[in-house]
C-alpha cells in the first residue's frame, strides 16, 4: 500500500516538473457561476471607436442590426481623396447608420504651408459631413518636423487647428501613447509580455517621450481650448488608474473618454470600474476598436450590463494579458448615456 503511494507521488511530481511553455498554458477554469447571455444591447447603441475602412457595409449592418447597434462611427485611416470615398460608401449605404473621424493627414509634414493645409483640410472634412479629427500616437512618440526634432504634442503650431475645430463644432480625438506596459521592458515581469513578444513594434520602451511626459502633454491642451471638444480615446490611455482619469475630467468640462480596447482593464477592477461609470457617467462613450462580430458586441453588453463573473473579455487574436473580467451591472439610466446619449451630444455638436 505504501509502495503504491509513494509510486503514485513520484508520478504525479514528474510530470508536474515538465516544462511547459507559457504559450501552450491553457487552463480551464473550474468555477460554476452565473452566465447571462446578452444577445442585444439593452438601449439602442453607438459604436463610437471603430475602423471599417476594410469593411463591407452590408456585413456590418447585419451585425449591428442583431446587436442593437444603432450606427458605427469609422475612425477612417485613410487620409486625402481616399478617405472622402470611404466615407462616401458607407454614407450612401446607410446615411443614418455610419459617421466618419477623419484621420490626420501628416504625409506632407515638411513641405511649405503644412500648418495651413491642416486647417483647410479640416474645413473640407466638416463641409463633406465627417463628425470628428483623429490625431493619433504617433503624435510624440515617432513623427519629426523638418529639424529633426520629435514633435510635441502640445506644440503650439497644432493650436489654429484646434480652434478651428471647436468653431466647427467638431471633437478633436486623441489617442496619446498606450497602455503603461508597453512602455516598460518586455521581460518576465511584464503583465502583457504575451502580446508585447508577437507584437515587440508595439512597445515604447525608451521612448524619446516618457508616457507621463506624453500625457502630460496632451492634457495641457484641453484647458487652452475651452471652446473645443475632445474625446480621449481608450480613457485617455489610463484605464490602469481610473482616478487619474477622473481628475482630467474633473478639470476639463470639454473632454470626453472612449472605452474602445479597454474592457480587460474595466473589467478586472470592476469595484472601481463601476464607480468610474456612475459617477462620470455623463462623459464616457461606449466604443469597440475591434472589427463588428456578434461575440465582439456579446461581451461588452455582458461586461457592461451583468453581475457575470470570471469570464473572458473581448479582444482580438493577441490577448491583452491572462486574466478574466466581472461584469459592472451598470444601471439603466447610466447604461442610455454611455450605449447613445454622449456620442449623440458628440455628432450633434455641429
Ligand atoms: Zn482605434
Amino acid at each position: 500500500m505504501a509502495e503504491n503511494t509513494d509510486k503514485f507521488i513520484e508520478m504525479v511530481t514528474a510530470s508536474a516538473r515538465v516544462e511547459l511553455p507559457l504559450s501552450d498554458f491553457a487552463p480551464r477554469h473550474g468555477l460554476r457561476v452565473q452566465t447571462t447571455a446578452v444577445e442585444r444591447a439593452k438601449f439602442p447603441c453607438i459604436d463610437y471607436h471603430n475602423h471599417l475602412d476594410a469593411q463591407t457595409p452590408k456585413d456590418v449592418l447585419r451585425i449591428m442590426d442583431a446587436c442593437n447597434i444603432e450606427r458605427v462611427v469609422n475612425i477612417t485611416m485613410r487620409t486625402g481623396e481616399a478617405a472622402f470615398e470611404v466615407h462616401r460608401r458607407f454614407k450612401d449605404a446607410a446615411a443614418t447608420r455610419f459617421e466618419t473621424i477623419a484621420w490626420f493627414d501628416w504625409s506632407d509634414l515638411n513641405e511649405p504651408g503644412f500648418w495651413e493645409r491642416c486647417v483647410e483640410r479640416l474645413e473640407r472634412y466638416s463641409d463633406a459631413g465627417f463628425c470628428g479629427i483623429k490625431l493619433w500616437k504617433d503624435l510624440g512618440l515617432t513623427l519629426k518636423d523638418a529639424s529633426g526634432e520629435m514633435l510635441r504634442i502640445d506644440d503650439e503650431r497644432l493650436a489654429p487647428i484646434f480652434e478651428k475645430a471647436g468653431e466647427l463644432g467638431i471633437p478633436v480625438m486623441f489617442h496619446t501613447a498606450d497602455p503603461d506596459a508597453f512602455f516598460l521592458p518586455i521581460d518576465r515581469f511584464n503583465e502583457r509580455y504575451e502580446e508585447l513578444a508577437a507584437h515587440p513594434d508595439w512597445g515604447f520602451y525608451g521612448s524619446h517621450f516618457s508616457k507621463d511626459e506624453l500625457l502630460a502633454q496632451r492634457d495641457s491642451i484641453f484647458a487652452r481650448h475651452p471652446k473645443t471638444t475632445f474625446v480621449c480615446a481608450h480613457l485617455a490611455e489610463k484605464s490602469e488608474d481610473l482616478a487619474y482619469v477622473g481628475r482630467l475630467l474633473d478639470a476639463n468640462p470639454n473632454l470626453f473618454v472612449d472605452i474602445g480596447a479597454r474592457t480587460a482593464e474595466l473589467g478586472r477592477q470592476p469595484y472601481t470600474s463601476r464607480e468610474f461609470f456612475l459617477k462620470y457617467a455623463d462623459r464616457i462613450v461606449f466604443g469597440t476598436d475591434l472589427v463588428p462580430d456578434l461575440e465582439m458586441y456579446r461581451l461588452h453588453f455582458r461586461f457592461l450590463e451583468t453581475r457575470d463573473e470570471y469570464f473572458d473579455y473581448p479582444s482580438h487574436a493577441s490577448r491583452q494579458g491572462r486574466w478574466q473580467i466581472y461584469g459592472i451591472y451598470l444601471p439603466d439610466d447610466v447604461l442610455k448615456k454611455l450605449y447613445r446619449e454622449n456620442a449623440l451630444r458628440l455628432l450633434e455638436a455641429r
